[in-house]
């Protein structure tokens, strides 16, 4: 991303909404304050470096890391989404580091996107790069273009994605909803 033409944009903008921008002390620096926000939510990450490790396991279980929270930008407003994500995997034979489950997270919604497609991104990831028996994944998001504008009301969108023994065992899914329901400690 060239910073020097999204600074320009950021002026342009700044100018339009307030022409008198450069002389309000608060907004002098406000185009670059802009332009350093939204190039932070335009990184597109690897998360295949969040396999190289792996871990043998007997586990046939669930393994769930719950409660990650991590910030997107919808693509339709471009206004920022704070995420609650919860994602749970049965091993087939191998696990990875349960911080590594956080930053794959973190790392698909670096970059603005539909809340039901950085759902399905973080399953297929999981899926492709780790091969469990199965993955679920359930985020909650709140959208501020729902809560600040059009609507104003504060809500909450959920989406989910399952892949893998998910798909034919929904006592497996509902064992996954009732565990990530439980009171954190
Ligand atoms: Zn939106």
């Amino acid at each position: 991303m060239n910073n020097e033409s999204l600074e320009d944009a950021c002026k342009k903008l700044v100018s339009v909404l307030n022409p008198e921008w450069e002389t309000n002390p608060d907004m002098k620096e406000t185009p670059l304050r802009i332009a350093k926000m939204y190039a932070s939510f335009f990184r597109n990450e690897d998360t295949t470096q969040y396999f190289s490790k792996r871990f043998p396991t007997k586990n046939k279980e669930l393994v769930i890391l719950k409660n990650i929270e991590c910030f997107g930008m919808c693509p339709h407003h471009l206004t920022p989404v704070i995420y609650n994500v919860h994602i749970g995997y049965i091993p087939r034979g191998w696990a990875i580091g349960l911080s590594k489950l956080a930053r794959i997270a973190i790392a698909l919604c670096s970059y603005p996107k539909l809340q039901e497609n950085f759902t399905s991104e973080v399953a297929n990831v999981i899926n492709d790069n780790l091969k469990p028996r199965g993955v679920i994944v359930v985020v909650e998001g709140i959208h501020n273009c729902i809560r600040c504008r059009g609507v104003e009301k504060l809500s909450t969108c959920i989406t989910s994605e399952i892949r893998g023994v998910f798909i034919n065992h929904p006592e497996t899914k509902q064992e996954f909803i009732s565990l990530i329901s439980l009171n954190n400690y």
